[in-house]
């Protein structure tokens, strides 16, 4: 007998959060995800997380009405393939109720095997990993210029663009940091090829800029794609280009590297295969996310020995944390005295 609940919880944003799409309507200030919890009758249980987000067409309440629909008792720590194959009989898509569900069964499993997921998934054990970018949402060049003194401590940053203030946004970020390692992401916002190669030129006059996410939309045409591959003096990484494992050859004609996110992919299970599938077609791999409690991010950290790049810092962009688990000290994070030794390694934050 297997019992599910879930609950809505509203993370609250440090600083309001703004990317490309956002431009006209404003930041957000909360941003609502959905936990879930699995119990079963041998007292195993697990917790999960959903980040919803509107960029593809995901909210609380799409999650909330995936849940609803689960037949608990289909579901099963000793079998995640099969319960992930109940999962998508019910609806296609659905990704962040998919990979709330996903977790749960995995910090479950893992938990029961009194192991890490790093280790319950045959991936070695890394006390520390990569040193994670820490984000600067889109915002006037004032409030870029004081979020990244904020961001004092972090070595690498990432840098949301594709506003008309992008160079005077640049400029009030250099003036705060003037030599530090940049990621950029355009999250889809350049419309033809010839925009978007004028501005990685630009970008890539800086020096210190590591590479350029999702510069154009997904839908773009693959000759596009790869025209701006061959000409773009940056590396190019897919985001929204990259939802799984079956998109690697399309990314790896038109991309050097992809961004997974386990709301994007539905969970752990199919991050890690849609990691594998890019690196073995010789792309190099990021492991991304969304606003996120220490549940997700945690979750991201077991799978980072498949990962070049990481940028997880969903859970220090909050202030309302829930959870507490892999540890962020400037960037780099860290399992060292992190208290919880298997599944997801969180805990409740008392
Ligand atoms: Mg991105």
């Amino acid at each position: 007998m297997m019992r599910l609940r879930h609950r809505r919880f509203d993370l609250q944003l440090t600083h309001e959060w703004a990317i490309s799409s956002d431009l006209g309507s404003g930041g957000k200030r909360l941003y609502p995800v959905v936990f879930v919890e699995l119990q079963d009758s041998q007292g195993r249980s697990g917790i999960g997380e959903g980040s919803p987000s509107n960029q593809y067409q995901e909210s609380h309440e799409t999650v909330r009405q995936f849940l609803d629909k689960i037949d608990p008792h289909q579901l099963s720590f000793d079998n995640i393939p099969a319960s992930m194959a109940y999962l998508d009989t019910i609806a296609p898509g659905r990704y962040p109720a998919k990979c709330a569900v996903n977790l749960a069964l995995l910090d479950g499993a893992a938990k029961a095997a009194g192991q890490p997921v790093s280790g319950f998934l045959g991936l070695p054990f890394q006390h520390q990993c990569q040193v994670s970018s820490f984000t600067i949402g889109l915002d006037t060049p004032e409030m870029i210029e004081r979020k990244t003194r904020e961001a004092d401590g972090y070595t690498i940053l990432k840098m949301k663009v594709g506003s008309p203030a992008d160079r005077e946004n640049l400029s009030a970020l250099r003036r705060a940091a003037p030599d530090k390692p940049i990621r950029v992401d355009a999250n889809a916002a350049w419309r033809t090829k010839e925009e978007a190669l004028c501005q990685i030129e630009w970008m890539a006059a800086d020096g210190r800029i590591e590479f350029v996410e999702q510069p154009m939309p997904p839908s773009s045409s693959e000759d596009d794609l790869v025209w701006l591959k061959e000409h773009s003096p940056l590396p190019l990484i897919a985001d929204e280009s990259y939802q799984s494992a079956a998109d690697a050859a399309h990314c790896a004609r038109c991309y050097h590297g992809v961004n997974v996110k386990l709301v994007k992919t539905g969970g752990i299970s199919a991050a890690k295969a849609a990691l594998e599938a890019a690196r073995a077609i010789g792309l190099k791999t990021m492991i991304g996310c969304m606003i996120e409690s220490s549940v997700l991010i945690s979750a991201g950290a077991h799978l980072a020995s498949l990962s070049d790049y990481l940028d997880l810092d969903g859970n220090v962009l909050i202030c309302n944390d829930p959870y507490t688990g892999v540890r962020n000290e400037g960037g780099r994070l860290s399992w060292v005295e992190v208290a919880a030794q298997t599944g997801l390694r969180v805990s409740p934050r008392t």
